[in-house]
């Protein structure tokens, strides 16, 4: 692990004296409900952690401020889901990254499957016009999407103060694909009333921390590979 340069502590000299031989990581979130045990911000927290572990990793990275607002259309029948839509987005990362091109490259390291579209038209625009940009997202389980088991567990490694363990109920336990249909006309309390895509009954910290390593060696990899590929 090296220490963490981040551009909430620097000056412009001092990152004018390494951003052209440095990679920006972005992490990108989002503020959408996350059932009632665990906070809006959820996904923007595990971007930031990704990103932070990513930059602990390598040497070569500085870490911006993280992307909290992401489209989330589909949770907006629960109350303090703020999204800005998949227009805003796209359009929100291809001058993010536009305005970085002072760095080697950028990372976008997001925490949202809502988010998941717009990132990969931005990046796809961004490729044509010459940039060295990536996007990534960790994997899941297709019936553990949404504030089930593992986002539970790793909000339980990273936050546990944050998590009302009490309020933890299961959800809509159906693989996405089956439930996407209705989810994408009417919405997620559609399809489940508590908000939850899941089951996070059997959460624990320990786990949390074990997917939180495997996503982090997998983004690592994923960063090494881009970053060797010319
Ligand atoms: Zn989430």
């Amino acid at each position: 692990m090296s220490p963490v340069r981040r551009l909430d502590s620097m000056t412009w000299p001092e990152a004018d004296a390494i951003a052209p031989r440095a990679l920006l990581v972005v992490p990108v979130g989002s503020t959408e409900q996350h059932g009632p045990h665990l906070p809006f911000t959820v996904d923007t927290e595990i971007a930031r952690a990704l990103a932070e572990a990513l930059a602990g990793g390598r040497p070569d990275t500085v870490l911006a401020p993280s992307v909290a607002y992401g489209s989330s259309g589909e949770h907006a029948a629960f109350p303090g889901t703020l999204s800005v839509g998949q227009e805003a987005v796209e359009g929100l990362l291809v001058e993010l990254v536009r305005s970085a091109d002072a760095f080697a490259g950028t990372v976008l390291v997001s925490g949202h499957g809502g988010n998941a579209a717009p990132l990969a038209r931005a990046v796809a625009l961004l490729r044509r016009e010459g940039r060295r940009v990536l996007g990534w997202s960790p994997s899941g389980s297709p019936t553990d999407s949404h504030a089930g088991r593992t986002e539970t567990s790793v909000m339980l490694a990273l936050r546990p103060a944050a998590v009302r363990t009490d309020r933890a109920e299961p959800g809509d336990a159906r693989p996405l694909a089956e439930i996407l249909p209705v989810l994408r006309a009417s919405g997620v309390r559609a399809v489940s009333a508590n908000g939850v895509l899941g089951d996070p009954a059997r959460a624990c910290a320990e786990e949390g921390r074990a997917i939180l390593a495997a996503w982090t060696a997998d983004l690592l990899a994923a960063v090494e590979r881009w970053s060797v590929s010319g």
